[in-house]
């Protein structure tokens, strides 16, 4: 991977966007994209769309969703304890233990979220699954006004950030869901040879994608794509406990999985293929039967309808602070969208037919 692209990746990855308030990695999307990018524009909804040769007849969107799972400030307590809610699907189980930050109007306040120690719990807290409603966040704060002149109901949190590499070019990053994502559809704009390029690309950094898609789809309406892809993370099989029988087998490092079933235009995805398979780029298949879970829901059905598809990234641990991707797919995926997107025109039909 180019040091610039890295740099890139690393500062996505640190710099906060739990869902609805994703202005400050908005800002490092901006400043990226704005180094190669014929345009970069914000919308009302956040979404950051970087565009190279807007004028061509046919227009294809990328969507690579910026917003982390986080939680919000609910309610305080007389002891000026912190109560939260949820931005996106947490297992609380990954939450207890964590160092977090509240993203206030006056910067971030730090916390923690702690339990019972062992040696004070009954048998039975032990083997209990907590719900959210039974933890909190503590900033240190004597009682509810203490804590009521730091923090407002409604104020972000995330879990603290960092970037850890492991062997094999793999990394371990919360948020690596989606700003993967966007770091691919970003650096795909990039990559694209400005002499095959005869369509319009719009790549988006969507917001608020983990409660419901709600960045991509007036995104998409604006774009008015006649292509559009998504490209999320999806569970890697090749570790403990996750069931390639029921769930796909998708290999780390094995390259772009491109997803397949009613969400997708089957043209695509045949282009997709052949685009790999010309290019030396491996990839690997996925069925996906139920549509939902990306961008990919909501972009095929804007308008009067958009040739949809959806590149997925490996990913182990997905929804917890030590999200895993492979540096390798991520390289192959831009890779592999800069390559499709060189050979499509506005000639070419998604038009379904035997
Ligand atoms: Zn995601």
């Amino acid at each position: 991977m180019e040091e610039k692209s890295r740099e890139f990746l690393n500062q996505l990855l640190l710099t906060p966007g739990a869902t609805g308030r994703e202005e400050a990695v908005q800002e490092v999307v901006r400043a990226y994209a704005g180094g190669f990018a014929d345009s970069v524009t914000t919308d009302v909804l956040g979404n950051v769309i970087a565009v190279r040769n807007a004028d061509a007849p046919c227009r294809i969107m990328l969507a690579g969703h910026c917003d982390q799972i986080g939680l919000g400030v609910r309610s305080i307590d007389a002891d000026g304890f912190i109560y939260v809610h949820s931005l996106g699907g947490w297992d609380v189980q990954n939450l207890i233990g964590q160092h977090v930050n509240i993203w206030t109007k006056n910067g971030p306040v730090a916390g923690v979220i702690g339990r019972k120690p062992i040696h004070l719990q009954e048998p039975d807290d032990r083997t209990k699954a907590a719900k959210l409603s039974d933890i909190w966040v503590d900033i240190g704060a004597q009682d509810r006004e203490e804590a009521e002149a730091k923090v407002a109901l409604g104020d972000p949190i995330t879990v603290r950030s960092f970037v850890t590499e492991l062997e094999n070019s793999l990394i371990a990053a919360p948020a690596t869901d989606d700003r993967t994502g966007v770091w691919i559809v970003m650096e795909a704009l990039r990559r694209i040879d400005a002499e095959k390029l005869k369509c319009a690309v719009y790549a988006v950094s969507t917001t608020q994608e983990e409660e419901g898609y709600r960045g991509a789809k007036p995104a998409a309406f604006g774009i008015h794509p006649h292509v559009a892809i998504a490209v999320d993370v999806t569970f890697a099989s090749d570790c403990p406990t996750i069931e390639a029988k029921r769930s796909g087998e998708i290999k780390m490092g094995g390259g772009p999985v491109i997803e397949r079933g009613p969400n997708f235009s089957p043209i695509l995805v045949e282009r997709l293929c052949d685009a790999a398979e010309k290019n030396g780029i491996g990839y690997q298949l996925c069925a996906n039967g139920r549509p939902g879970g990306t961008d990919a829901c909501v972009l095929q059905m804007t308008r009067e309808g958009a040739a949809t598809g959806g590149i997925s990234i490996p990913n182990r641990y997905m929804h917890s602070p030590v999200e895993v991707v492979s540096l390798k797919d991520l390289d192959a995926c831009a890779d592999l969208l800069a390559r499709l997107i060189e050979e499509l025109d506005e000639n070419v039909s998604f038009i379904p037919h035997v």
